[in-house]
């Protein structure tokens, strides 16, 4: 059966007087615009219709969610399955590789595909879903990989949207050999293994920040905490830094992290702790100072609720990783946070600099790297944030 085609769809009518839900083009339809539902229960697409029945957007179809729909198109445009290629074609001749061999070939609503991700590690994809609809049609997408030339698809299926959709939790893959892969990044190298790391396997919305890590790092001391597997600590000692600590909590994401500075023929010291206590205990120990700091956390808010307890916990990381800069000193510092807006983390490192006693400057703002477009229509896909600030003598 044709998942496009219109005697399979659902049709959705819009509550009267909700019109406003559709005149910003925000591809999000929650279900309390919803009058009613109507049609094929199990459709992978659904129609938004007014009462004379009208077609207003098109997009998939989730039932157990409430974003009931991810509009693709609105009003005249027809949503076929070869506008659904095309998109997705489009995504990926939107990329180059100039950098290297790894990137993100599509970001969600910033390639009008909502709740679709696919970051490209050599001849490897991580695919992430995030809703029903697409997983209806995932074998176009697995058609659009397999036409670019990849290996293997890895489907990563931990997003907790999925869990409240009511899809499989479990990574499948489909093509040959293992899931892992080394890729090359401007010049540095990296193994990406997709299966129980982070996100996708790597930080690829990193990229840029790591490139100007590397060129700051010359002769300084960098303290890289939150380290994963190393990758802005490889970046650092790779740019000359004269001493490279990475901190994690995660004992495998250390193995990780030795096996790609050994990858890139860098050294520096690797250390499995909390990094809210290695940093207490050794500014108590009054021993170590860094020139260059960074500090690259996992969301501390995974939804709106966890706002003020998230800035509590960026407030005193950054307080003291500013406590631990030697004059002059460099902190990079990041919040990956959804929930928490740039302007709010601003504040809380400014709260944070008030407390330290040290006077900063930003020097740059920091964001994901080009490859991951944010829709303007959908300005919440801006997640990563970051500062580079610099302390005085
Ligand atoms: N900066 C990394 C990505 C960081 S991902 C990069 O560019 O590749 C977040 C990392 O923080 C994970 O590796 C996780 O193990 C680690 N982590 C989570 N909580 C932590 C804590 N309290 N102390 C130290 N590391 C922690």
């Amino acid at each position: 059966m044709n998942l496009f085609a219109p005697e399979s769809r659902r049709r959705l009518l819009l509550k009267p007087g909700k019109e406003r839900v559709i005149a910003n083009r925000h591809p999000w339809i929650f279900a309390g615009a919803i009058a009613n539902e109507s049609g094929n229960a199990d459709a992978a697409v659904a129609d938004l219709v007014d009462k004379d029945g009208n077609v207003l957007a098109s997009g998939f179809y989730s039932q157990p969610s409430q974003i009931r729909l991810r509009a693709l198109t609105f009003g005249e445009e027809a949503l076929t399955e070869e506008l659904f290629r095309a998109r997705i074609n489009a995504a990926f001749a939107r990329r180059t590789f100039e950098h290297g061999n790894a990137g993100r070939l599509v970001s969600s609503e910033g390639d009008d595909l909502s709740g679709l991700v696919i970051d490209l590690y050599d001849d490897l994809a991580v695919v992430e879903i995030a809703n029903r609809g697409l997983e209806l049609v995932r074998e176009i997408i697995v058609d659009a990989l397999r036409t670019r030339g990849v290996r293997l698809i890895y489907f990563k299926n931990d997003l907790p949207a999925r869990k409240l959709e009511q899809l499989s939790m479990i990574d499948e893959t489909l093509g040959d050999g293992a899931a892992t892969a080394t890729i090359v990044e401007n010049g540095l190298r990296f193994v990406v293994e997709p299966a129980g790391g982070q996100k996708t396997g790597f930080f690829l919305d990193q990229r840029e920040n790591r490139q100007l890590t590397r060129g700051l790092s010359r002769g300084r001391r960098v303290l890289n905490l939150f380290s994963y597997t190393g990758a802005f600590g490889v970046c650092a000692a790779a740019g000359g830094a004269a001493h490279v600590d990475n901190v994690d909590v995660s004992a495998g994401a250390i193995e990780m992290a030795k096996r790609n500075h050994a990858l890139n023929g860098v050294e520096a010291t690797f250390t499995v702790a909390d990094a809210f206590s290695f940093l207490r205990h050794t500014f108590h120990q009054g021993t170590d100072r860094w020139d260059l700091i960074i500090c690259d956390p996992p969301a501390f808010a995974k939804s709106h609720n966890d706002v003020n307890r998230a800035a509590r916990g960026y407030k005193d990381i950054n307080l003291y990783a500013l406590r631990l800069l030697n004059p002059g000193g460099m902190l990079m510092t990041f919040s990956c946070s959804g929930h928490l807006s740039s302007d709010l983390f601003q504040k809380i490192v400014f709260s944070a600099a008030l407390d330290s006693g040290r006077r900063a400057s930003f020097v740059r703002r920091l964001t994901a790297a080009p490859d991951h477009p944010v829709s303007l229509f959908a300005p919440e896909g801006e997640y990563l944030k970051g500062f580079l600030i610099q302390t005085r003598v």
